[in-house]
């Protein structure tokens, strides 16, 4: 059986969670901690990272950060996960859904700017697959009506644009290190990127239960206490010990990944030319980071045969995102902007196949070989 994913694993994880377990102190910005932001900030050079437990919150981080209050709109794609929405929906925003590119799957820049009212307050792009948005585009709008970017880049690790790497373009940014992202802090993990200093100082307070606790280490002031709004969003040095493992192997998951990426797009490429299923695009002015492998067929019953059939051979593949602004919640606390004419169709063509670094090539050739198949 080829899985659909497995959580990534290299060699030094468990001796640093039992270093970290043993080490008398557990809970959060602990040593491995520290050694987890060196690595960040160096690697990205941004202003500031914080762990959090997860990238769901610190998308939340974000939203008391840039006090999103109620009834500010937030702009998006309406084809991502509840978080990106939910993050700002708890602050009592509207969410403003855009249409996607049909291309890359992410928000069409070319639409942002007339969902802007004067309510708008952020514009939240996200990386789809770990292929960048239209950065420049959107930090010119943004510039232009003063409002804040947060790049939703919980699957943009080690990806880049113009060489800059995602989560860094924007005022802020996030990844998650969840167990189906390409690095995981022990299956729940994620990280904020500061990358205007002035928001470092109450990004530290907010994560530290609205108290100055921070700065009362740091040796800056004498005694800590509340001085704002906050929660907590420390993840234990456990989580951060696992995530080490990864990070000092970040390369070497990465080009593995690639090489299974390019693999399946070798093998695929004659049924593009045939014109039965499109493969993903990749924007020139980005590197992205092989987070996902889709393939887009022809409509949503060719794909439950194709998974049907995947399945028969023994191989798990999988759909994505129900377009937010066609459920429950979206319904109720978003918007979508103009006309929907890429979301829903193309969320419906595309299908994932198995994309983990634990998957070897042979395994990854064989699930090409049975799309192949499957097509005649
Ligand atoms: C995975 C993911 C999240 C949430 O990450 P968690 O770490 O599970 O909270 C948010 N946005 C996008 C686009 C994601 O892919």
């Amino acid at each position: 059986m080829i899985v659909f994913n497995k959580p990534p694993y290299t060699t030094n994880e468990d001796q640093y969670v039992l270093e970290a377990m043993r080490s008398g102190k557990m809970s959060g910005d602990g040593s491995f901690s520290e050694r987890c932001h060196k690595w960040f900030d160096e690697r990205l050079s941004c202003a500031k990272s914080l762990l959090t437990p997860n990238c769901t919150q610190a998308l939340e981080m974000a939203a008391v950060l840039i006090d999103i209050k109620p009834n500010d709109e937030v702009i998006m794609p309406s084809y991502t996960f509840v978080s990106t929405a939910n993050a700002f929906v708890l602050r009592g925003a509207k969410i403003v859904f855009v249409d996607i590119r049909q291309d890359t799957m992410n928000i069409d820049e070319k639409l942002i700017e007339k969902a802007i009212t004067t309510k708008t307050k952020a514009i939240v792009p996200v990386h789809y697959a770990g292929v960048a948005c239209e950065m420049d585009k959107i930090m010119s709008i943004a510039d232009k009506y003063n409002l804040c970017v947060i790049e939703d880049a919980a699957q943009g690790m080690m990806a880049t644009y113009k060489g800059k790497p995602l989560g860094t373009i924007g005022h802020l940014g996030t990844y998650s290190f969840h167990e189906t992202k390409n690095y995981t802090s022990g299956g729940e993990g994620g990280i904020l990127i500061i990358n205007n200093p002035k928001y470092i100082e109450r990004a530290e307070i907010i994560r530290e239960k609205g108290t100055n606790r921070s700065s009362f280490f740091r040796g800056m002031v004498d005694k800590y206490s509340w001085v704002d709004l906050g929660s907590s969003y420390l993840p234990s040095d456990i989580q951060a010990a696992y995530l080490f493992g990864q990070l000092e192997k970040a390369d070497v998951i990465n080009t593995h990944r690639l090489r299974l990426w390019d693999e399946y797009n070798r093998i695929l490429k004659p049924l593009l030319k045939k014109n039965v299923i499109e493969l993903p695009t990749i924007p020139s002015k980005c590197v992205h980071n092989a987070h996902m492998y889709y393939i887009k067929v022809r409509d949503l019953e060719t794909r439950t045969k194709l998974i049907n059939y995947l399945r028969q051979n023994d191989i798990i593949s999988a759909f994505h995102y129900v377009p937010l602004h066609t459920s429950l919640a979206g319904n109720k606390f978003g918007e979508f902007c103009g006309k929907d004419n890429y979301t829903t169709k193309e969320s419906e063509r595309l299908l994932r196949l198995p994309m983990f670094f634990g998957l070897r090539l042979e395994e990854a050739q064989y699930v090409a070989r049975i799309v192949k198949e499957f097509y005649g």
